[in-house]
This record gives structure tokens, sequence and C-alpha cells, in this order.
């Protein structure tokens, strides 16, 4: 399952979202590529134990199992490298970036969690270097990881 209009199993929900876009390195050919991560505003509801509740921070969602269909066709519109990818190891299907080289998936991980990955920037400067791109659209999803709070947000770049 890994677009779907199905609520059952998605434990985010939200009235809109956002794209981030910065610049990563792929892991596997060593060039540049855009990467993207989805954003929620504060306010996004996550299921806790049978109950939804209210965020009181934005959040950028990675480990991503599974979006509603909108969103997956918003995904494949604005940024095609976003998609479905098979893990070697773990032989799990998460919505994963693709390098625009080489076409391998590259790691949430790497792109989240190290200080000063990509989406983890410790500087406002840096964080400058991320676009925002608001999408009016309610968005359901099944995701692991949250980066509540995202850091310096109010330092990168809005489109419009
Ligand atoms: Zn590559």
């Amino acid at each position: 399952m890994t677009s779907t209009d199905d609520p059952a199993g998605m434990n985010v929900r939200s009235g809109s979202f956002f794209l981030a876009i910065a610049v990563g390195r792929c892991a596997h050919c060593g060039r540049q590529t855009a990467v993207v991560a989805i954003g929620l505003p504060a306010g996004y509801e996550q299921l806790e134990e049978g109950d939804w509740r209210t965020a009181p921070e934005p959040t950028l969602l990675f480990d991503i199992d599974a979006l509603s269909a909108d969103v997956g066709r918003v995904l494949r519109d604005c940024f095609p490298l976003f998609h479905p990818g098979g893990d070697a190891q773990s032989g799990a299907r998460r919505w994963r970036n693709h390098c625009e080289s080489c076409g391998d998936p590259q790691d949430d991980y790497w792109l989240h969690c190290e200080p000063a990955a990509p989406f983890l920037p410790l500087t406002p400067q840096a964080a400058s270097r991320i676009d925002l791109v608001a999408i009016d659209a309610a968005l359901l999803a099944s995701a692991c990881g949250f980066s509540a709070g995202v850091p310096f947000l109010d330092a990168m770049r809005r489109d419009g």
C-alpha cells in the first residue's frame, strides 16, 4: 500500500501541506541531487493510541509508507524523483527520493536525521537554501518519522 484513499492504516492527517526542496548528495554516485520532504503546518493531527491528537508545532515527515492518492499525484507532477522505492535490506516499499543522475533511492536517515543533513540545517543560513512550496490540499499519510518543530522554518524560502 503506497498510494490510496483508504484511511485505514493512516496515522497523519492535515488540511494542507507543503513541500520542502533541498539539495543533497547521492549516497551512491556522489553527485548533487534535488531532494524533497513533505511538511505539515502546526495543527496537523496524528493518530496516537486510537485518538487523533492535534500537534502544536509544524513537522517534516519521513519514513513514509503511504500517501493519499491525490497527494501522490501532486508529488508525481511536482517532484517525480520522489516515489515509492524498495529497500534492498528490509524489502519495505517506502516513499523515497531518487538520485537525478543514477536513480538510486536515498535513505531518509541521511536526509533528515544527521546534523547538517539537507533537512536538518544547523544554521539559518543553511535553512535559507531550502525552498518551501505551499500546497492547498488535504493530506493523509502513514509515516514513522517526524522532525517536530522544523528548526529554522522561518529562514526557509517561501515560494510566492
Ligand atoms: Zn546518484
